[in-house]
């Protein structure tokens, strides 16, 4: 799949430092396919209005777009309403919204929001923000010496208290794919059981652009992701909420096209998703969103997640033969990302080395601190892999190692 797939993505053709590009960081922001680059210039070259708004022709045309593409995304995530589908500017600002829209009203002192250790920032802090403003509590739920969630843990962690599980369904740091299905299962019996409601919210930022979704299936409360982790724009996301639970929750930032009625007496509200997406949203990059979920769609999440596990095997064949070298995050279900540490090297001189090779990789902490420290490592030197990439780039990967170790094993 290959070589057409690589023209599809204009940014993979140039060179770095006089070397080919080989782009390893597709974990921190995947490069742009060309359908959601020619979607993103089409909605401001022709379509150039806003939405929602004018009866106008460049206005209609604009509104068909967007809407066009929450059905895409509707369709990509197996969601059952369009109003599920809501619209942002990306996972972290879903994570907040869940935070202050269903969280603030709900929980009070003494309720625990249980979180994975193997989070992201983005889907630890708003909970602490959350804390700070109710006095509920953040527990965390640990992980094993693998970097898997230890499932007995949280068996053990549910309580009468425990209002709100929330879980990365794919780990930015370890690559751990997480089995949300079990989470839900457990969560739900035990809500069952002591007859209480259990929000599982999921963050599914690195889940989108190497696995089919199917939120229906996965049975969680809300799944966010980032529109730049699968090939479209920055700045733009999805989070889907469950119907039910939506028609539930009060508005979160108020203005233009949230309201169905505004006077000074007082004013009433529209109903999901208009209700959640205030204000001129991004309409070019809703809609470059839809388009690179298209071609995703296209090429096929079975075909990607195929390939890619491919990379994964050799990469990580490759990478423990390497004298000194040790993969952080060994669990028995990962997607196509690898961290490792290297002797004593420090990760940025490993990044610093490998960019002076072509070779783009991410260290560091990976927004993930606990994560780190969980593991006893203050960073590490993370490859990640998406449907673009080659063997022969693993290989690159290796070659270039070599020369870290050279100039500084
Ligand atoms: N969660 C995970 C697992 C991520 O990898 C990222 C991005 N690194 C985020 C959340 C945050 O995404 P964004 O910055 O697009 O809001």
């Amino acid at each position: 799949m290959n070589s057409q797939v690589r023209a599809d993505f204009p940014a993979l053709h140039q060179e770095v430092h006089g070397r080919p590009l080989v782009y390893l960081d597709s974990g921190a922001s995947a490069l742009r396919a060309q359908a959601a680059i020619d979607a993103v210039r089409n909605i401001y070259e022709r379509d150039c209005a806003n939405v929602h708004r004018g009866v106008h022709t460049l206005s209609q045309r604009a509104t068909e777009a967007y809407e066009a593409a929450r059905r895409t995304t509707r369709d990509f995530i197996g969601a059952r309403h369009d109003r599920e589908v809501l619209f942002n500017r990306g996972t972290t600002e879903g994570i907040n919204l869940v935070a202050q829209a269903y969280g603030r009203p709900r929980l009070g002192f003494g309720d625990e929001i249980l979180v994975s250790q193997l989070e992201h920032h983005s889907n630890i802090v708003p909970w602490q923000l959350l804390a700070g403003q109710v006095g509920c509590k953040v527990v965390p739920i640990p992980i094993t010496d693998a970097g898997e969630l230890d499932l007995d843990q949280l068996a053990d962690l549910l309580s009468s208290r425990t209002r709100m599980v929330c879980i990365a369904h794919i780990s930015n740091a370890l690559g751990t794919v997480v089995r949300v299905k079990e989470v839900v299962r457990l969560v739900r019996a035990h809500a069952k059981a002591q007859g209480s409601e259990i929000a599982v919210v999921v963050d599914g930022a690195q889940a989108a652009p190497h696995h089919a979704i199917d939120v229906q299936d996965l049975g969680c409360d809300f799944y966010a992701f980032s529109g730049h982790k699968v090939f479209g724009p920055t700045g733009v996301g999805v989070l889907w909420g469950r119907d039910d639970v939506l028609a539930t929750l009060p508005p979160w930032h108020g203005g233009g096209d949230m309201i169905r009625r505004v006077s000074f007496d007082g004013t009433t509200y529209a109903d999901p998703p208009a209700l959640f997406e205030a204000g001129t949203p991004n309409i070019a990059g809703v809609v470059g969103l839809g388009a690179a979920l298209k071609y995703v769609s296209e090429v096929g999440l079975d075909t990607i997640a195929a390939h890619e596990q491919g990379l994964l095997a050799h990469a990580t064949a490759r990478l423990q033969a390497i004298d000194g070298l040790r993969i952080i995050g060994t669990a028995a279900n990962k997607a196509s990302v690898i961290s490792f540490v290297l002797r004593d090297i420090h990760p940025h001189d490993i990044g610093t080395i490998l960019d002076r090779e072509g070779i783009a990789v991410r260290t560091g902490h990976h927004c993930a601190q606990p994560v780190m420290q969980r593991m006893g490592v203050p960073a590490t030197t993370r490859a990640s892999f998406a449907l673009y990439n080659t063997q022969e780039e693993v290989d690159a990967l290796i070659a270039g190692l070599g020369v870290v170790t050279e100039l500084l094993g």
